[in-house]
């Protein structure tokens, strides 16, 4: 492809992560004395509606962590405010031990290592899936190369395991657009896997999925546990009881239960407010 088809993608390495010589992979995020993320009292209101109401959440590294709860429980509020979307009205967010994501941008925070995954797929329809692999390589601020530049060998193995992990290897050279809406989520959770976050999330990643889309989008979650951390949002209780390790629920913006999926699914208070209905 053309180093001109995308505008607006840095093509240099002159941001602060190149300039200091980091290397690709080295998001530089304390965890030695403690988890990957943080959120302490955490609260936002909308209008003096509180979507988020003293949440208290701690997320290991390398774990793998699913969040479930009914509508309007403040999910995706709380991926807002994870992601620099939105500023909490009160409260600590921190990622590992030293970095204060309430103090930095959105952009700042990818940087930093937090990938988010919405939940429509916004993969570049006209290219290929391996151009969409390169182009969110490139776009990372923190590689050493331009956009016009040819893939080095580290480069393109990078992709390859990639293409490996979402099972997209058959369909390395076909346009994005034509891709199944499966494969189109797929592909871009390895757009956000090319620039090697620490910390993936991912919002309803299966719905709109067919089972079988569903059941390997479970292994796919499954074997990003412990490179990255990740967690996930679903609705899917079958996709959840496949993956779920250690289960929170959420509820009117703070956590109602948490801990492994029987036990979460035996309590009545999760029964009466989500599983019930
Ligand atoms: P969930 O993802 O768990 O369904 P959300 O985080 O989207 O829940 O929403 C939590 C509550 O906050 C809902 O009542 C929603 O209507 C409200 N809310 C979310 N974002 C906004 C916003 N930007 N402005 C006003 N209200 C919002
Ligand atoms: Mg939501």
């Amino acid at each position: 492809m053309t180093a001109t088809a995308v505008h607006g993608v840095d093509s240099g390495a002159s941001g602060a992560f190149a300039q200091a010589g980091m290397r690709i992979a080295g998001h530089d995020v304390d965890t030695t004395h403690g988890p990957i993320l943080y959120l302490d009292d955490v609260s936002v209101s909308f209008d003096g509606f509180k979507a988020l109401n003293k949440l208290c959440l701690t997320i290991d590294d390398g774990e793998l962590r699913c969040i479930i709860g009914p509508n309007g429980a403040g999910k995706t509020t709380m991926m807002d405010v994870i992601t620099g979307r939105t500023r909490p009205d009160a409260g600590t967010v921190f990622f590992g031990q030293a970095i204060d994501l309430a103090q930095m941008t959105e952009a700042e925070i990818a940087h930093a290592g937090i990938g988010r995954k919405f939940q429509k797929p916004t993969v570049f329809e006209q290219h290929s899936v391996f151009e969409n692999l390169e182009l969110a390589m490139k776009a990372d601020k923190r590689v050493r190369t331009t956009l016009r530049a040819r893939l080095g060998s580290a480069e393109l193995d990078r992709i390859a395991e990639t293409l490996l992990l979402i099972q997209l290897r058959d369909q390395v050279d076909r346009q994005a657009g034509l891709l199944s809406h499966g494969q189109k989520q797929w592909l871009e959770i390895g757009m956000l896997l090319m620039q090697e976050p620490r910390l993936l999330l991912l919002d309803e990643p299966v719905a709109g999925m067919t089972d079988e889309e569903t059941v390997r989008t479970a292994e796919l979650c499954e074997s990003l546990a412990g490179r990255h951390s990740v967690v996930v949002v679903e609705h899917d209780m079958d996709f959840i009881a496949r993956i779920a390790r250690t289960v929170t629920v959420l509820h009117e913006g703070s956590v109602l239960a948490e801990g492994p999926m029987d036990a979460v699914q035996a309590d009545p208070r999760v029964i009466e407010v989500y599983l019930g209905r």
